[in-house]
C-alpha cells in the first residue's frame, strides 16, 4: 500500500489517496478493507474513472479490483451469472457469448469496470431495456463493520438499494446479472434533419431496439464526438436491430454499416474524444418537451456551445437511487468542450430541465443538493437507512457524497 495521485478519464477530477490497495483475489480485498474498517479509515473503489463527478474520491484507501476479472459462475438455465466486481464490460462480452448469453442492453462504450457502471446506473438506449443496474440480481458487498454481505431477491430492499449504490454500501466484490440469450446486431445509423427525426420519432423507437440520436446544433458538433460530417440542425441517428444467425458478419464496414455479436456492435467508438458531460433523465412522456427547451437554450442562450444533444430512451426500474426509477425514461446529455468555460451553459440546462423534475447520471456533471435529491427519489429515506446500516461509521462518505447523503 503507498500514497498514489488519482486522475480520471475526464482530467476534471484529481486526488492523493493516502494508501492505493490492488488486491490480487477476493480474500486480499477483504483482508485491506476489514484493516481500514478496524483503523476506522474510509474507503472508495476505483473503476475505470469514467465518471465526471467527485465520486471515487478519498484521502485514505482507495482500493483497485482491476485484478478480480471474469465470469465466475454460469447458469445456462435461468441464464444468469456471476461475475468479478473489476472485470470490465469487454472482458465480459467473449465468455457470456461462449455460454450462449449476452448482456440486454449496453451503452457507448464498454471500458467501464461492471462494479463502476452500475454504481451510477450506467444505461444504453432502447425502450424495451433498463440500465445495467436493472438486471442485477445479486451483489457480494463488504460493509462498514467489515463483513461480506450477499445480497439477491431474498432481500430485495437491499438489492434495490444496492442496484444504484454509488459505492455507498461498501465495496462490491461479485455482481450477479441476469442474462439474455446470445443475440447479434446489424447497425444501420443514417443522418436526417431534426424536422425528420421528430417526424419518424414514434416509428423509430418501435422499430429498432435501440433508437438514439444526437443533434447538431452547429457544424462543428459532429467533430466533437468523432460522428464524421454531419450538416448543422441534422442528427446522426443511431438505429440497432436484433437479427438472426443466419445474417453475415460485417465486423468492419464502418460504424455505420455493421453486423455482430451484440457485445462487439454496442461500443461506437464515438466517444474517443475530449468532453465533459452532463446527462439528466426525463420522464418519457416529457421528452419532446425536455428536447425543445434544450434547443431553444442553446439557439438563444448558448451559440457558441458546439455540443451534440444526445437523446436515449430506457425502461423504468425499481432501484432507490437509480435515475429511471419508478419511470420509463428519455436521457438528454451535452457536453463541455475541455478547457472552455462550461459551467454557465451546464448551468442553465439544470435550470431548462429542473421544472421537468429531472434526475441526473451520477456518473456526469449535476448540480444536485441534498434537498433535491430526497424530492427526486421517492425512496430517499429507505435507502437512507440501508446506507447507515451498512455503513454505520460513514467510513464510505467522501465529500462529494457526505453533501448529498451524510
Ligand atoms: C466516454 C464515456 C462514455 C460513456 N458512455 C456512457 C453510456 O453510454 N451510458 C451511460 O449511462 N454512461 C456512460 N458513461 C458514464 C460511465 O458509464 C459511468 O460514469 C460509470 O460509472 C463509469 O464506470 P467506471 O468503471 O469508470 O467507474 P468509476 O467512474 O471509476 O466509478 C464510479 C463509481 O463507482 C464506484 N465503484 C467502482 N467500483 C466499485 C466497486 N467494486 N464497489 C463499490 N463501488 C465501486 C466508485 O467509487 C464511484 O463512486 C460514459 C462515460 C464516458 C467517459
Amino acid at each position: 500500500m503507498s500514497k498514489f495521485e488519482w486522475t480520471n478519464w475526464g482530467g476534471n477530477q484529481t486526488f492523493t489517496a493516502e494508501k492505493f490497495f490492488r488486491p490480487a483475489s477476493e480474500e486480499e480485498a477483504i483482508a485491506g478493507i476489514r484493516e481500514a474498517v478496524s483503523k476506522g479509515q474510509s474507503v472508495r473503489v476505483a473503476g475505470s474513472g469514467h465518471s465526471f463527478t467527485p465520486i471515487v474520491h478519498t484521502d485514505s484507501l482507495l482500493l483497485d479490483l482491476r485484478a478480480l476479472s471474469g465470469v465466475i459462475a454460469i447458469d445456462n438455465v435461468k441464464q444468469r451469472a456471476q461475475v468479478a466486481a473489476g472485470s470490465t464490460i469487454a472482458a465480459l462480452g467473449e465468455p457470456l457469448w461462449s455460454a450462449g448469453m449476452s448482456i440486454e442492453n449496453q451503452g457507448d462504450i464498454d471500458v467501464q469496470s461492471i462494479a463502476g457502471a452500475i454504481a451510477t446506473g450506467t444505461k444504453g438506449s432502447g425502450t424495451a431495456f433498463g440500465s445495467l443496474s436493472s438486471r442485477v440480481i445479486s451483489l457480494r458487498i463488504v460493509n462498514g463493520l467489515g463483513e461480506v454481505v450477499d445480497i439477491d431477491g431474498e432481500t430485495a430492499d437491499y438489492l434495490r438499494a444496492g442496484q444504484v449504490s454509488l459505492g455507498l454500501l461498501g465495496p462490491v466484490l461479485r455482481v450477479g446479472l441476469q442474462l439474455v440469450p446470445a443475440y447479434r446486431l446489424k447497425e444501420e445509423n443514417i443522418i436526417l434533419p431534426m424536422s425528420e427525426v421528430l417526424r419518424q420519432w414514434d416509428y423509430l423507437l418501435g422499430a429498432y431496439r435501440h433508437f438514439s440520436f444526437w443533434w447538431m446544433p452547429t457544424v462543428r458538433s459532429a467533430r466533437m464526438y468523432k460522428l464524421g460530417e454531419v450538416p448543422a440542425g441534422h442528427c446522426f441517428v443511431k438505429l440497432l436491430r436484433e437479427v438472426s444467425a443466419d445474417e453475415p458478419d460485417i465486423p468492419r464496414g464502418g460504424i455505420n454499416r455493421r453486423t455482430d455479436r451484440a457485445y462487439r456492435i454496442y461500443p461506437d467508438g464515438t466517444t474517443d474524444a475530449e468532453f465533459h458531460e452532463l446527462e439528466y433523465m426525463v420522464d418519457a412522456a416529457d421528452a419532446r418537451e425536455a428536447v425543445e427547451r434544450m434547443q431553444h437554450l442553446m439557439r438563444t442562450g448558448f451559440p457558441d456551445e458546439i455540443s451534440p444533444l444526445q437523446v436515449r430512451w430506457q425502461k423504468a426500474d425499481t432501484g432507490y437511487l437509480s435515475p429511471q426509477s419508478g419511470r420509463n425514461s428519455t436521457s438528454i446529455s451535452v457536453s463541455g468542450a475541455i478547457g472552455s468555460h462550461y459551467f454557465p451553459f451546464l448551468q442553465a440546462v439544470d435550470r431548462a430541465l429542473r421544472p421537468l423534475s429531472a434526475r441526473p447520471h451520477w456518473g456526469k456533471l449535476h448540480f444536485l443538493d441534498r434537498r433535491r435529491v430526497s424530492e427526486l427519489y421517492p425512496e430517499y429515506p429507505r435507502f437512507m437507512q440501508i446506507r447507515r446500516q451498512m455503513d454505520p461509521h460513514n467510513l464510505f462518505l467522501n465529500p462529494h457524497f457526505a453533501a448529498l447523503f451524510a
